[in-house]
């Protein structure tokens, strides 16, 4: 994409690694992409690693001034107390987090989160100064009903309600048959939804804010289709699950050019 929007390739953990093998998986990607372009800020790096990771992987990165941003996977809609088993923006925050993915659909599905609770969530990550990664996309279901671009444009018309117009954010549009399926979007059907999201962006907030987005596309991202992505003018980066995990893969989607 030929814009002055950095791009951004993003590893969605999910539910793997331990602290122990994240510490050894940042070591390994850090030494593989040594002179690759996220050096020098052309690219970013983000991990999203289990909660239970972030300890760990933070005093790595601080300690060896690894370039590679971090955030979690999701977070509480609210600030403290009484609510057993929820992390807050406030602990991530504490940690040096950058980023918070919000609304996967797996969190949609699994957790029954409605774009109420994701708007609810965006809000949280955003006053706690995070970067929420929101999450959109349809399921094959919807696709059929309603074609590809009307389920996710709802969901982040929702999730976007009453932000700042300036509020710094990244969307992500994966698309539910896509993810862990090997059946990825072609780049013409993620650049066609992403344009799509851009314009909810510039009708809620505004076009400065679609102009500044991001927008990643995510669902069976690997290193064989990352730069056709890539190519399109409203792609910005990509969100990786499977491929996030193995160390040359993801080091070869980073170098996607
Ligand atoms: P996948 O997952 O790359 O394994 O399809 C993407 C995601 O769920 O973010």
């Amino acid at each position: 994409a030929v814009n002055s929007r950095t791009p951004l390739i993003a590893g969605n953990w999910k539910m793997n690694l331990d602290h122990l093998q994240a510490v050894a998986f940042v070591q390994k990607l850090h030494w593989t992409l040594k002179d690759a372009k996220h050096e020098d800020g052309t690219v970013e790096v983000a991990i999203f690693p289990p909660f239970t990771d972030l300890r760990s992987v933070q005093t790595l990165i601080d300690a060896d001034k690894i370039p590679f941003a971090f955030g979690a996977q999701d977070l509480s809609q609210h600030d403290s107390g009484a609510y057993t088993g929820e992390i807050s923006g406030a602990f991530l925050a504490k940690l040096d987090a950058s980023y918070v993915i919000i609304g996967h659909s797996e969190r949609r599905e699994y957790h029954a989160e409605s774009d109420e609770i994701v708007a609810a969530k965006t809000k949280a990550a955003i006053t706690h100064g995070l970067v929420p990664v929101i999450c959109v996309g349809e399921t094959a279901e919807d696709l059929e009903k309603f074609g590809a671009s009307a389920v996710p444009a709802g969901q982040l018309e929702t999730a976007l309600q009453g932000l700042d117009a300036k509020a710094d954010i990244v969307i992500a549009y994966e698309p539910v048959w896509a993810i862990g399926s090997g059946q990825a979007a072609t780049p013409q059907q993620a650049q066609d939804v992403c344009a799509v999201l851009r314009g909810v962006i510039a009708k809620v907030l505004g076009d400065e804010a679609a102009a500044r987005t991001r927008i990643l596309y995510g669902g069976s991202v690997k290193s064989a289709n990352i730069a056709g992505f890539m190519r399109e003018p409203d792609v910005d980066g990509a969100l990786v699950g499977g491929a996030s995990l193995v160390v040359d893969e993801f080091a070869a989607i980073v170098r996607y050019q």
